[in-house]
């Protein structure tokens, strides 16, 4: 087991997130706490930096601005679309793919529901939000070979919850 968080350590934490307001973005409390694979991009940018080196059990808390976040927000990036193009119901804060010209993989997110329009949003939802996370530190273990072709780790047989899809 790795003394501290490296390189392709497996780490399970426990978060919560929550604005400058103090309101609550998201949190694992109550639920399973989150897996991820340090190095790999898994999680914002500016939170994985501040993990590197830290033990199992620590606790500690990280402002993370919106550049190392989730990105500034770009103002110009909702539009508005017809409600028939879209193959089934939709909802605000709905996450959708779409593909650009080159066939890139694009996340669009609804922001609001018309009668006949669906606002459509690129900016994810923290866009622009300066996260402050509480971070308690959970288990640490090494990858295994194939979590590490993957880029993200594997949850035990059967088990739910660690967000993994394969692609
Ligand atoms: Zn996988």
């Amino acid at each position: 087991m790795p003394e501290s968080i490296a390189q392709d350590t497996v780490v399970t934490l426990h978060y919560t997130l929550t604005n400058d307001a103090g309101d609550v973005v998201d949190s694992s409390r109550g639920r399973a706490p989150l897996t991820y694979l340090h190095g790999h991009q898994n999680i914002v940018v500016g939170l994985e930096r501040e993990l590197t080196g830290k033990a199992a059990g620590a606790q500690l808390e990280v402002v993370v601005e919106p550049g190392e976040g989730y990105g500034e927000r770009d103002p110009q990036s909702g539009r508005a679309v017809p409600k028939d193009a879209f193959p089934g119901p939709v909802e605000v804060g709905m996450q959708l793919f779409a593909e650009d010209g080159e066939g890139k993989v694009i996340p669009i997110w609804v922001t609001a529901v018309g009668e006949d329009t669906v606002e459509i949003d690129l900016n994810h939802p923290l866009a622009g939000v300066r996260l402050h996370f509480d971070v308690e530190i959970v288990e640490l273990r090494d990858a295994k070979p194939e979590e590490l072709v993957h880029g993200h780790p594997h949850g035990r047989t059967g088990e739910e919850g660690h967000g993994h899809h394969h692609h």
